[in-house]
């Protein structure tokens, strides 16, 4: 595909939010160009749910064939009591949900997600430029410098740097980190094969059943999933975080994170046994941003609306994001070609770009906050309240 337009959109970031971004611009005919400052792509993070709100942005960008194989459509979300695995809700996600909201709720390793997205993005012909980092944003030229010193210029710049996003610095004018939520998570992944190996018949219904099973407890909860269309499983340990301040992430003790587990369902104990490496994280979020845009620029994703994860939507929230921003910008630049009005001016970009923040704050405040309720109704003590 050409670019219909001179129109250039340079997206800082190629994670799944800037590569939503960039396939949607293209799909638009905008010229796209994504700088990533890793100097190769490699396997980061582990499993992710596609919620049905994502799913319907895969599904406008014609990719929904391409998850068949690397994602599990989802049937069952169950979630279960701490002690005993006793079975408290199953929420069926199955054909009738599907037929009901329009997609299937899935999921699916980060790693297969971010393939089919850069694969689709480069197939659109969108440039990826890897060890391209930004570390300066010129806002009077609408250029990004690169540490090499390269200025590189575009009409509009979309910073998909993720939750330590220095876009966002500079559209603020002044540091602003995110913030320590209190939790941290291990995040684990096993071979079908060596579950059965457990020889359990209830590790063996977690591994046939297409399902998400969520144990909660006491300031604790435990989310397995399969991935790898069911080749392999997905166990997150959330817990409250005993990280020094400041520290992202750790090789993870292994007799630390079974002791916080202790007098758990011995189910979810079997799983846990089986984990012989981990990394800890702190998860971080945000309180809502001032603003997401300045002049020409604007933020996407975890830069702009970082979130716990209890509700499985942040990467779905930066697929959206990207969705929206592509629509905006290729109506905007096909109205100022048709009209004869230059596309490149500065207020016009500015109005799009502020139209954007309207459209997605609000939405995506609710899901942060929305996280934080959740963790309050997976983390409740026994006692009245929790029954
Ligand atoms: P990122 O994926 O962080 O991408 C940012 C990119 O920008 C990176 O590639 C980075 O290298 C690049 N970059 C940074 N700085 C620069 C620079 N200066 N120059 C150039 N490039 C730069 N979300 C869900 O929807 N469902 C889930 O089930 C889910 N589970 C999760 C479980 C856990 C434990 C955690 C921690 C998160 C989970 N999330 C989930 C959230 C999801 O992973 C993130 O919200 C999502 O990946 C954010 O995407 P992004 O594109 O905004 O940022």
């Amino acid at each position: 595909m050409g670019s219909t337009f001179p129109f250039r959109v340079i997206i800082v970031g190629a994670g799944l939010g800037g590569l939503s971004c960039s396939i949607a611009c293209r799909r638009q005919g905008l010229y796209v160009l994504v700088l990533e400052k890793a100097p190769a792509i490699t396997a980061i993070g582990a499993g992710i749910q596609i919620p049905p709100n994502a799913g319907k942005i895969l599904q406008s960008y014609g990719l929904l064939p391409l998850f068949e194989k690397p994602a599990v459509r989802l049937e069952w979300h169950d979630m279960r009591r701490y002690q005993d695995g006793k079975l408290l809700a199953s929420r069926p996600v199955g054909k009738e949900f599907i037929e009901r909201i329009g997609a299937p709720w899935m999921v699916i390793h980060r790693q297969d997600y971010h393939a089919i997205l850069l694969d689709e993005a480069k197939r659109l012909g969108a440039e990826i430029r890897l060890d391209a980092n930004v570390t300066a944003i010129e806002f009077d030229r609408t250029e990004v410098i690169l540490s090499s010193g390269e200025a590189i210029g575009g009409d509009v710049i979309i910073g998909a740097d993720g939750l330590w996003s220095s876009t966002r610095d500079a559209i603020l004018g002044y540091p602003s980190p995110p913030s320590e939520t209190g939790d941290l998570a291990y995040r684990a992944t096993f071979s079908r094969q060596q579950l059965l190996e457990l020889n359990d018949p209830r590790v063996e219904d977690l591994c046939t059943k297409k399902k998400v099973t969520i144990w909660m407890g006491p300031d604790r909860h435990c989310v397995f999933y399969p991935v790898r269309g069911g080749a392999e499983f997905n166990l997150v340990l959330l817990r409250p975080d005993n990280l020094p301040a400041g520290v992202r992430s750790v090789q993870a003790d292994l007799d630390e994170m079974r002791m916080t587990f202790e007098g758990w369902d011995e189910i979810l104990l079997k799983l846990i046994s089986c984990i012989s490496s981990v990394l800890k994280w702190k998860l971080c979020h945000h309180q809502e941003l001032e603003k997401w845009t300045r002049d020409r620029i604007a933020l996407l994703g975890d830069a702009c609306h970082p979130t716990l994860p209890y509700q499985a939507q942040g990467a779905a929230m930066a697929v959206e994001d990207g969705a929206v921003l592509g629509l905006l910008l290729g109506q905007f630049a096909h109205k100022s070609a048709s009209n004869h009005v230059a596309a490149e001016s500065n207020d016009r970009v500015a109005a799009v770009l502020q139209l954007y923040e309207n459209l997605r704050k609000s939405r995506t405040t609710v899901n942060v906050l929305g996280a934080v309720t959740n963790r309050n109704y997976f983390h409740l003590h026994d006692g009245p309240e929790q029954e």
